[in-house]
C-alpha cells in the first residue's frame, strides 16, 4: 500500500504539518512529490501538495482515507519547487519538511504590510495660517508636522517618519484628522528594495570574445539544447556583461532569469550595474532583508513584476513560472554550499531545477572549482572561456618574496623590502594599494609564553582571537571576554598575542608609512550595517591610499586606482586541515593579484610566504590556472577525494561526549556490517572512521564524525537510504542529531 504525505497550506509555517492518505491502486505511478492533490478534509473537498510518497502508515491504516485525485487544471509554480525539495531531500539527505523549508519562503499569518501617509488637508495659506497659531499656542509637536508638510511642497509624509524622527505621538496625529486638518491613507504594497536607485543610461558594445561566448549559448537556448555551460574568464574579462546580454535574450523571449552572487560580492555597485540595464524589472534578495520583504520578493516574482532576481544561494528558488537561465557567478565561492541540512549545493540545484524547465545554467568564474573543472573536463559541462582582460589590459606581474630569506637578511617586518620599495612608489604617484591578510584571526590567538597554553572558548574547541579593546572572541559561537592577566592554566603573566592580526598590520604599515591615508576592513570593523559599503565607496573615491584586509577585499570589487597588490602571508590557508586548502588558496591569491591594474594603469603584485615552491603559489603567481589543475586533479584521484570520488561525513553532534561517541560507533558498525557489503556493489566504498570533528565542540556541542569516500555517488545516497530507518528505531540515537553531508565543502 503506498500513502502520500499532503501538505494543505504552504502560505503559513505548518510545513511540519502535513496530513496522510492513501493513494488508490490505478494513481500509484503517477502520484509524485509536487503533485497537487484533491483530498477530503472533514467534510470539505481541499487541494493540497503532495510532499512525501511512502509505504508506512502513520497511524492506524484502516481510518486513512483515499486521496480523491489529481487536480486538473494548470500546474502551479509550487509544484515545481516541491519536486525539488523532493529531489534534494534524496541527494542530499534531510527531513522532507528541512527540504521544503529550504526551498518555499513561508508566510507568516501577519498583517500585510501597510504603508501609511499623512496628507494635508488644507490650502497652503490656511495652513501657514495654523501654523502660526500653533506656535503662539505652543502646540509644539502639531506645529512640527505642520511645518513639515508645508516644506514637503505637497507631498504626501511617512507615518513611520512622522512617529519617528518627528516624535510625534499617534495621539496628536489623530487629533490632526479629527480636526480635519490631514487626512492619512493607507495602501498594501509591495516593498521593492531597489526602488530607489536611480536608473542610468546603459551603452555598451561586447567584444568579440564575448560575442562568440554569448552566441555558443544563445544558439543551444534558440534550438531548445540548453546546458550548463562553464564560463571560465580571466578578472575583469567581462563575465557579467555576458551575463546581461544573455539576460536580455533570454527576457526578451519571454522567460526570466536567476543570477546568484555571492551575499559579500553582492555590493551596491553589482546591483547598480543591473539595474542600470534592466531598469525595475530586477529584485534582489539578501539577508539584510526582513522576512516580510523576503516575502515581497516572492510575491512580485510570482505575480510576473519582475524578470530577473539577484541574491546569494537562496534566489535560487524564485518562483519564477517560465524560468530560462540561471546565473552562478563566483561558481567558486564556498558560501553556494549550505552547512545546515538540507546541505545541498547551488550548481547541483540549480541545474537539476533547469532541467525540470529546460533552462540553461551559466556557471562563471576566473578560477573555477576543480568540481566543475572537472565536470566540463568530463563533458557534463560546456566550456567557454574569456581569456583576456576587457581591452586587451594587461594581467598584474607578481611576483614571489621569500619571507625565510627576508629573515636571513635581517628584516623581521611583516612587509618584506620589494614590497615596502613598490609601495613607496605607489604612494609618490598617488596609486592604490591593497594588502590583504589571509584569513581573519587565525594568528591572533593568545598562548602562555611559559606552558604553551592556548587560550580557548569554554564552549567550542577553538582558540580565541584577539580583537580590538583587549577583548577576546570565539569566532564560532561569538563568546567574548576580556584578556586575562595571567594564564588560566599556570598563572604565569607572560600571555602574549601571536604574530599579527589584521590590526595589527595595521598599526605597523601606519608606522612605517606615516602620511598615507589606511583602511582596514575585517571582522571588526565590519559588523555595524552599511560599514561594509562605506570602506568600499571610502576607498573607490581615493579617500584612502591604503586598504588592508582579509577575504572580504578580494572579492570582484573594481578600483580602478590600484595599481600594487601585496599578499602578505600567502600560506596561511595552505594548512588548514581540509583538502580543498591548495584549491581555497590559489583562488584567493589570484583573485587578489587580479585586483592590481584594473584601470589604465598597468598592476603589480608580490605574495609574500615562507612556501615558495608551493604549486598553488606558483600557479597563482603567473595566473595559470591549467598548471593548478594538472596538479590538484592529480592528488584527489591518488586519495580518492571529489570530484574524481566522492565524500559522504556523516557528522553526530550531542550535549554528551559519550554519548555522541556511541551514536557514531553504532553507525559505523551498521556500515561496516550490514549496509556497505550491499551498496557497494555500486561502486567501491572507503570507511573512514569514526573520529572527532576537527572542531570537536562547539557551542557546547560534542562533534563525531564519519566519512565515506564512494566511487559513485548513487552508492552513497543508498548506503544514507539504508542508514536512515535506524535513526527512528534505534535508541542510540534519540538524543543526538545526525546530519549528511554530501562532498562537504568544509567542516572536517
Ligand atoms: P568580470 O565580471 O569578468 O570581472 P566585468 O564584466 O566586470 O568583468 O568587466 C570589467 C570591466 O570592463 C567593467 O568595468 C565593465 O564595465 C567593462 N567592460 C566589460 N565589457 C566591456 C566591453 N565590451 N566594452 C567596454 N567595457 C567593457
Ligand atoms: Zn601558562
Ligand atoms: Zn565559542
Amino acid at each position: 500500500m503506498a500513502y502520500a504525505n499532503v501538505i494543505v497550506d504552504i502560505s503559513v509555517d505548518k510545513l511540519d504539518k502535513t496530513f496522510q492518505y492513501r493513494i488508490p491502486e490505478e494513481l500509484e505511478n503517477r502520484i509524485k512529490p509536487g503533485v497537487q492533490v484533491d483530498i477530503p478534509f472533514g467534510n470539505r473537498r481541499l487541494t493540497g501538495y503532495v510532499v512525501e510518497v511512502t509505504d508506512t502508515p502513520e497511524f492506524d491504516e484502516t481510518r486513512i482515507k483515499p486521496l480523491f485525485g489529481i487536480h486538473g487544471g494548470s500546474v502551479p509554480m509550487e509544484s515545481q519547487l516541491i519536486a525539488l525539495a523532493a529531489w534534494i531531500r534524496k541527494n542530499y539527505g534531510s527531513t522532507m519538511n528541512q527540504a521544503l523549508k529550504a526551498v518555499l519562503p513561508i508566510r507568516r499569518k501577519t498583517k500585510e504590510i501597510e504603508k501609511r501617509k499623512i496628507l494635508l488637508n488644507k490650502s497652503r495659506e490656511e495652513a501657514a495660517r495654523l501654523l502660526v497659531l500653533y506656535e503662539e499656542k505652543h502646540y509644539t509637536a502639531k506645529a512640527r508636522l505642520l511645518r513639515e508638510l508645508l516644506q514637503s511642497g505637497g507631498n504626501p509624509l511617512d507615518y513611520t517618519y512622522a512617529v519617528g524622527q518627528l516624535r510625534l505621538t499617534a495621539a496628536t496625529i489623530r487629533s490632526l484628522e479629527k480636526d480635519g486638518i490631514i487626512t492619512i491613507v493607507s495602501s498594501t504594497h509591495y516593498r521593492n528594495p531597489v526602488s530607489h536607485l536611480e536608473q542610468k543610461e546603459y551603452c555598451l558594445t561586447l567584444n568579440e570574445n564575448q560575442r562568440q561566448v554569448t552566441e555558443a549559448i544563445l544558439k543551444d537556448i534558440r534550438e531548445g539544447k540548453a546546458q550548463t555551460y562553464l564560463l571560465k574568464g580571466v578578472t575583469g574579462s567581462g563575465k557579467t556583461e555576458v551575463y546581461m546580454e544573455l539576460i536580455a535574450h533570454v527576457i526578451a523571449g519571454g522567460k526570466q532569469a536567476i543570477v546568484l552572487i555571492p551575499e559579500i560580492a553582492l555590493t551596491y555597485q553589482t546591483v547598480m550595474r543591473f539595474y542600470n540595464r534592466f531598469g525595475d524589472r530586477v529584485s534582489i534578495m539578501n539577508s539584510r532583508l526582513s522576512q516580510g520583504e523576503r516575502y515581497d520578493q516572492y510575491e512580485r516574482a510570482k505575480a510576473g513584476d519582475i524578470d530577473i532576481m539577484i541574491g546569494p544561494r537562496s534566489a535560487l528558488f524564485a518562483p519564477f513560472a517560465n524560468l530560462g537561465l540561471i546565473i552562478i557567478d563566483e561558481e567558486h565561492e564556498n558560501s553556494y554550499k549550505s552547512e545546515t541540512a538540507p546541505c545541498y549545493h547551488a550548481r547541483n540545484v540549480a541545474i537539476e531545477r533547469a532541467k525540470m524547465c529546460h533552462a540553461a545554467v551559466v556557471l562563471g568564474s576566473a578560477t573555477p572549482s576543480v568540481e566543475s573543472y572537472y565536470q566540463a573536463q568530463m563533458g557534463n559541462y560546456h566550456l567557454l572561456e574569456l581569456n583576456e582582460r576587457v581591452q586587451k589590459k594587461p594581467l598584474p606581474d607578481c611576483e614571489i618574496v621569500d619571507l625565510r630569506e627576508e629573515l636571513k637578511l635581517g628584516n623581521r617586518s611583516i612587509l618584506s623590502e620589494r614590497l615596502q620599495e613598490l609601495m613607496e612608489e605607489r604612494l609618490k604617484n598617488h596609486e592604490q594599494i591593497m594588502l590583504f591578510l589571509n584569513r581573519r584571526g587565525i594568528s591572533s590567538f593568545i598562548s602562555c609564553r611559559s606552558c604553551g597554553n592556548v587560550v580557548k572558548c569554554p564552549h567550542c574547541d577553538v582558540s580565541l582571537s584577539q580583537h580590538e579593546g583587549n577583548r577576546l572572541v570565539c569566532h564560532y559561537c561569538g563568546y567574548e571576554t576580556i584578556m586575562p592577566k595571567v594564564c588560566p592554566s599556570c598563572g604565569s603573566k607572560y600571555l602574549g598575542g601571536f604574530k599579527a592580526g589584521t590590526q595589527k598590520i595595521e598599526m605597523l604599515v601606519q608606522k612605517r608609512f606615516p602620511e598615507a591615508r589606511i583602511l582596514r576592513m575585517d571582522y571588526d570593523s565590519t559588523r555595524t550595517k552599511d560599514s561594509y559599503e562605506k570602506i568600499l565607496k571610502t576607498f573607490s573615491h581615493h579617500e584612502a591610499d591604503i586598504l588592508i584586509g582579509t577575504q572580504m577585499i578580494v572579492k570582484g570589487h573594481d578600483f580602478a586606482d590600484v595599481t600594487l597588490v601585496g599578499v602578505l602571508a600567502a600560506d596561511m590557508s595552505l594548512h588548514v586541515p581540509d583538502f580543498h586548502a591548495a584549491e581555497r588558496t590559489f583562488q584567493l591569491l589570484t583573485q587578489a593579484v587580479g585586483r592590481a591594474g584594473r584601470g589604465n594603469r598597468p598592476g603589480q603584485a608580490v605574495i609574500q610566504t615562507y612556501d615558495p615552491e608551493h604549486f598553488a603559489l606558483q600557479a597563482a603567481a603567473k595566473q595559470d590556472y591549467e598548471a593548478f589543475y594538472r596538479q590538484e586533479i592529480a592528488y584527489r584521484e591518488l586519495m580518492h577525494y571529489p570530484p574524481v570520488w566522492n565524500l559522504l561525513l556523516i557528522s553526530c553532534a550531542g550535549s554528551e561526549e559519550a554519548e555522541t561517541g556511541k551514536a557514531a560507533a553504532v553507525i559505523a558498525k551498521l556500515l561496516q556490517d550490514r549496509i556497505l557489503p550491499e551498496v557497494s556493489k555500486m561502486g567501491r566504498i572507503l570507511l573512514v572512521g569514526p573520529s572527532d570533528a576537527s572542531i570537536a565542540k562547539i557551542n557546547d556541542i560534542y562533534r563525531k564524525v564519519i566519512y565515506m569516500k564512494g566511487e559513485d555517488y548513487q552508492a552513497l545516497v543508498s548506503a544514507k537510504d539504508a542508514l536512515e530507518p535506524y535513526f527512528r528505531e534505534n535508541k542510540a540515537f534519540s538524543h543526538v542529531t545526525i546530519q549528511f553531508n554530501f562532498n562537504p565543502t568544509s567542516g572536517f
